[in-house]
């Protein structure tokens, strides 16, 4: 198996890098941490100079605002967009509703949404999850009941991401009430600031404002705005989720903080002892940590590159995924409670406290953003149990 790139590839990457290091403002805050204002209109603005070059979707047609490139480059594009820290405006627009809507849109849709999600214009949430809802997604209950040419939605969402910025939703809601519960459901498209729709923060353990509780009491819909066939939406909403699951940039993201933790670490310990932990540089528990941590982001960096390049192929991975999604999303825990532990104390110092903070206090952030990677998406038990039935052919339990 040959992961190299080609001399094309690695010219656009070295493209990027430029890129990147001329946008990007050396002293900017982790983009975790940034829910302000601020840096919203900063992620905005830079994700419009990324659509200018057809960067935002390198890898769609140009017809809907890509590059016509190809996977391994929008693969190049993610890997140095985390390492460099550049914000993700977007992730549900690109990643996920695009390929949906290149899929299974019709051309009506495709025209209005794809061109606005190429070129930044317009950011999108994803209403899947419900209170009673995450795992078995398919219980959901939010009801969607045909009344002429719209349909009325009832219920609510939980811990959807950027509601509170999103221009619009894709969300499940079930339209048979009567069939087994696969398949009575479709897949809706919806602005978010319609009547009949709101929604309420719910702030993290980091004490940010990411994900939101969403209600909907009578919310219109037109019924052209659904995707795919009604109460298919399940299979919709399935597909969207194999779309984007190499990982890379949490590999990059882990690979990045290794980095920095072992910059702080020669630095600060130089020949004697590091001034908040007293371990001195040739300490045996901190080399073999960071040297352990540094294997493990090499294998987590294979790991997406082997899903990247069955995608590349044709090929639509799942086993392989969730692999990946299990292996980085605990990495990128490890590691960031690695630099905790490592940085003594000044570990659990955030960036507000900034005389004492060290490396912006990114992992005292991260400790606890990162708790969040491995339920987000499909929680770690249920990435296993798709290894353990799809992977190695074992029974359900
Ligand atoms: C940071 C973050 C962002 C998110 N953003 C969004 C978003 O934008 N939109 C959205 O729709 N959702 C979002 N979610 C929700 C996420 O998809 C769900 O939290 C996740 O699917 C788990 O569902 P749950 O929270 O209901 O937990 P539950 O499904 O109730 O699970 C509780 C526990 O039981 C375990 N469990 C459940 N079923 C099984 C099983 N069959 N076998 C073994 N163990 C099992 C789980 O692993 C977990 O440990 C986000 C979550 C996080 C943390």
């Amino acid at each position: 198996m040959d992961y190299r790139f080609s001399q094309e590839q690695e010219a656009f990457r070295v493209e990027v890098r430029e890129f990147l290091r001329k946008e990007l403002p050396e002293d900017r805050e982790q983009d975790e941490e940034a829910d302000s204002e601020e840096d919203w209109r900063f992620r905005r603005q830079f994700h419009k100079k990324l659509a200018a070059r057809g960067w935002l979707v390198p890898h769609w047609p140009r017809q809907y605002g890509g590059a016509d490139m190809g996977i391994l480059e929008q693969v190049i594009m993610r890997e140095e967009m985390a390492y460099h820290r550049a914000p993700l405006l977007d992730i549900f627009g690109v990643n996920m509703l695009g390929p949906v809507l290149m899929m299974y849109g019709t051309d009506e849709q495709k025209g209005q949404h794809l061109p606005g999600i190429a070129s930044g214009e317009v950011t999108w949430c994803q209403g899947y999850s419900e209170p009673g809802s995450g795992s078995d997604l398919a219980s959901l209950q939010t009801r969607a009941v045909r009344d002429g040419d719209d349909y009325v939605i009832n219920g609510q969402k939980i811990w959807t991401s950027n509601a509170h910025r999103a221009d619009w939703m894709f969300l499940l809601a079930r339209t048979d009430q009567e069939a087994p519960k696969h398949k009575g459901i479709s897949f809706f498209l919806t602005p978010m600031r319609a009547p009949g729709i709101s929604h309420r923060p719910l702030i993290n353990l980091a004490d940010l404002h990411g994900f939101n509780e969403v209600f909907f009491e009578d919310l219109r819909v037109p019924a052209k705005n659904i995707v795919g066939d009604e109460n298919r939406g399940w299979y919709v909403g399935a597909a969207l989720l194999d779309f984007e699951r190499s990982g890379i940039g949490s590999s990059a993201q882990s690979r990045r903080a290794l980095n920095d933790l072992v910059g702080y670490w020669r630095e600060t310990s130089g020949n004697g002892a590091a001034p908040s932990t007293g371990l001195r540089a040739g300490s045996a528990r901190v080399r073999h940590l960071l040297a352990d941590l540094m294997i493990e982001t090499e294998v987590g960096r294979f790991l997406s590159y082997r899903v990247a390049s069955m995608q590349a192929r044709g090929e639509v991975p799942n086993a392989e995924s969730s692999v990946a999604k299990v292996y980085l999303s605990e990495l990128s825990q490890r590691v960031a409670n690695a630099g905790v532990q490592i940085m003594g104390l000044y570990g659990p110092v955030r960036s507000e406290s900034k005389k004492w903070a060290r490396l912006r206090g990114q992992f005292a952030l991260t400790y606890m953003v990162r708790l969040g990677q491995t339920i987000a998406g499909g929680t770690s038990e249920i990435q296993r149990n798709i290894v353990a039935q799809r992977g190695l052919g074992l029974p359900r339990a």
